[in-house]
């Protein structure tokens, strides 16, 4: 096993996307230097609406070959209010990176953490710990992707296409079914549930029929199905009893942020998007101009997105460090919240950015 440095290709981007950036690979590199060494190497890439602002191109000469190139990719956020493209729609290299590198497993980590708003008031929302897993290049956002798909697009009539292919759909359930056996060796339930419409549209039939194909390699795991609609009033109703939920686009586009809602919200949801050789990982959240510049940002969300990182260089590299850092940061978040000791502004406490990142790096350093 080797003791090569991994490459990270940083966007900080635009508005707080750069300053919960900096926090996230400041508590990252706190943690990998308390497990035992300094692994990554950052290449900072020049993209977003500020740099399209300056330059007329939304990534920088050379940056997407960087991408291409690197181990992980890290994203703060993208956008700015005025700054468009010709065409009037936001500025989103990253889509456009995404469906480039084939990123389809959009996975969301949904948990709550002690101390962190609550809007259930059963106790037991104190356990929601799931994943949503949202495949992320098809599904009903292919239309928007791909341009040709509005073929019928008068004033009369609008269709947009949800596309559903076998290869994609394979690969989901794979990682779905992976992804809670993971989980079940770390204490989990091993359970994934397939969310679909499958009493109504033969695409969800076939989404469902590939789900149960894909299941006979996964003995070990529990499986389920619930249909989206019955998922979202089971979100709200029992959400503690979910593990691993596998999902269309557009169903993981409206359940994770109602999920994301029972644990804190924006401030709380990380993200990574992952293909067959390229992971990107970025808050899910925006830019967020109202708060930019002001050191309110909850950076959380990307130092979580930061631990996602991490846990995909271990499996890339097959070494343990970047797990083991991993487990530290989350760990220390958790402490951090049971002891009052992290408090965002954006859950009414009164640590910023800076003060809130500084003290994550403490506990992690005295862990
Ligand atoms: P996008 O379309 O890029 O997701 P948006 O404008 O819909 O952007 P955000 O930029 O995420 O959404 O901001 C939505 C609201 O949430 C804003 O009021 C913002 O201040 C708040 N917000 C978002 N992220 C954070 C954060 N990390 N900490 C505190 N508040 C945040």
């Amino acid at each position: 096993m080797s003791n090569k440095k991994q490459r990270v290709a940083v966007i900080r981007g635009d508005g707080i996307g750069v300053d919960v950036t900096d926090a996230a690979l400041a508590v990252v590199d706190a943690a990998l230097v308390r497990i035992g060494g300094d692994r990554l190497d950052y290449d900072y890439l020049e993209t977003g609406a500020g740099y399209y602002r300056d330059h007329g191109v939304d990534v920088a000469p050379g940056a997407e070959a960087a991408m291409d190139d690197a181990d992980a990719i890290f994203l703060g956020a993208i956008g700015l209010p005025g700054v468009r493209y010709p065409d009037g729609t936001e500025i989103s290299p990253h889509l456009r990176i995404r469906n480039r590198l084939g990123l389809y497993a959009g996975v969301r980590p949904v948990k709550a953490y002690p101390n962190s708003p609550r809007r259930l008031a059963d106790p037991r929302a104190a356990d929601i710990d799931m994943i949503i897993l949202r495949e992320s290049t098809e599904g009903l956002f292919y239309s928007a992707s791909v341009l040709e798909q509005r073929d019928i697009c008068t004033d009369d009539e609008v269709r947009d296409v949800l596309r559903i292919t076998r290869p994609t759909t394979e690969k989901l359930h794979d990682f779905a079914f992976n992804l809670a056996r993971r989980r079940k060796q770390r204490g989990g339930r091993g359970h994934v549930t397939c969310v679909d419409k499958a009493n109504v549209f033969r695409s969800m039939a076939f989404f469902r029929k590939i789900f149960d194909e894909r299941a006979v390699a996964f003995g070990d795991i529990e499986r389920g199905y619930n249909y989206v609609d019955a998922q979202a009033l089971d979100m709200v109703r029992r959400p503690w009893e979910f593990d691993v939920l596998v999902m269309e686009n557009m169903f993981g586009d409206i359940l994770s942020d109602l999920a994301g809602g029972l644990v804190g919200g924006m401030g709380m949801a990380a993200c990574a998007e992952i293909g067959d050789h390229h992971g990107l990982f970025q808050p899910a959240h925006g830019s967020a101009p109202d708060i930019a510049g002001e050191d309110r940002a909850n950076p959380l969300a990307a130092i979580l997105s930061g631990v996602l990182m991490l846990d995909y260089l271990a499996e890339r590299s097959g070494e343990a460090v970047f797990a083991d850092a991993a487990k530290l940061i989350d760990s220390s978040v958790n402490a951090g919240f049971s002891a009052g000791r992290l408090r965002p502004i954006e859950f009414g406490g009164d640590q910023g950015t800076r003060t809130l990142t500084r003290e994550l790096v403490d506990i992690v350093q005295s862990k």
